[in-house]
């Protein structure tokens, strides 16, 4: 496009709430064929809520919340601070933990009042040599919840369902990238119970789960060979997969580092704006030639 065309198009694309930091992948964007969309935080709200607590026989739901929320707070997850609010919801001071890691994709170990304490997916709780129990498991993901265990002294108490709703403007947004000819492809490091909930609610057909954050940039990668590809992402995680697309949007109120990552910023956190930079790529920039 001509420089003109440029720079009405980032205009235009500012008004629509599109902020353009690359203008190239403004011109691109008409030619997205497979958009790989992240679930969390960009097809969801981000912020999910605690929906059911499973706990195993004889153990304290309240002593399971308090040591599952004193080692969150050691994360900056969405889910960590829905386990966070639950407990406090439930009256309780969750306190500081020691020693506690985040792994990515997996959840948080560390030490809360001395003991050591897990709490995460139920593959992160499998490698640590604690698996949860699978009537603890099942009722939470025939609802397709997202579940968080909690294991401490190397045995596991229970499960969390967690579920973050997904943002009333998403199945609308899904439909008219469709129609514009995107293939919509949803990322997510969830359980595919979970993310199968999602991607049906928002009419996407095609997903992968149990991504973990280190395999997103790769999973974007192989789809490159599809045509040029699209990444939507909200989440410090997502930072490598939208640098490995063609063309990265960020969610606006995502994380500095995937708006540092992106070529565009979507400023009202709504996927329609993804539609939006596509007509417009094609309407100001596509026939300026
Ligand atoms: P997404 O792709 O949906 O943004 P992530 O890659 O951030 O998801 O996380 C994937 C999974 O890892 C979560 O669904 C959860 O099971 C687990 N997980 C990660 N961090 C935490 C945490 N702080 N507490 C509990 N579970 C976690
Ligand atoms: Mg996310």
């Amino acid at each position: 496009a001509t420089p003109t065309a440029v720079m009405v198009g980032t205009g235009q694309g500012a008004r629509a709430g599109i902020l353009v930091k690359n203008a190239e992948a403004l011109e691109l964007a008409e030619k997205i064929k497979v958009l790989v969309v992240d679930k969390t935080g960009t097809l969801t709200e981000g912020r999910p809520a605690v929906l059911d607590v499973r706990t195993a026989a004889g153990v304290s739901r309240d002593e399971m919340l308090l040591l599952a929320a004193s080692l969150e707070q050691a994360s900056h997850h969405p889910l960590a601070q829905a386990v966070v609010a639950a407990t406090r919801a439930a009256g309780l001071e969750p306190v500081m933990p020691e020693g506690a890691q985040a792994v990515g994709g997996k959840g948080v170990s560390g030490r809360v009042s001395g003991r050591p304490v897990l709490v995460g997916s139920p593959d992160f709780l499998a490698e640590q040599g604690v698996p949860l129990p699978d009537d603890l498991l099942a009722p939470l993901l025939v609802a397709a919840l997202t579940p968080v265990g909690v294991a401490v002294d190397g045995r596991a108490l229970g499960a969390l369902g967690v579920a973050d709703p997904l943002r009333t403007t998403s199945k609308a947004a899904v439909a008219r990238l469709q129609a514009l000819g995107v293939r919509v492809v949803m990322l997510t490091g969830d359980h595919p119970a979970a993310a199968a909930r999602i991607a049906g609610e928002a009419g996407i057909s095609e997903f992968r789960a149990q991504v973990l954050p280190g395999e997103k940039a790769a999973a974007v990668e192989a789809l490159r060979g599809e045509g040029l590809v699209g990444m939507v992402g909200d989440g410090i995680n997502d930072a490598p997969a939208l640098a490995a697309a063609d063309v990265s949007f960020a969610i606006g109120a995502g994380s500095d580092v995937a708006i540092e990552a992106a070529d565009l910023t979507l400023v009202r956190n709504d996927l329609n704006s993804v539609a939006d930079a596509i007509s417009l790529s094609r309407a100001t920039l596509g026939k300026i030639r």
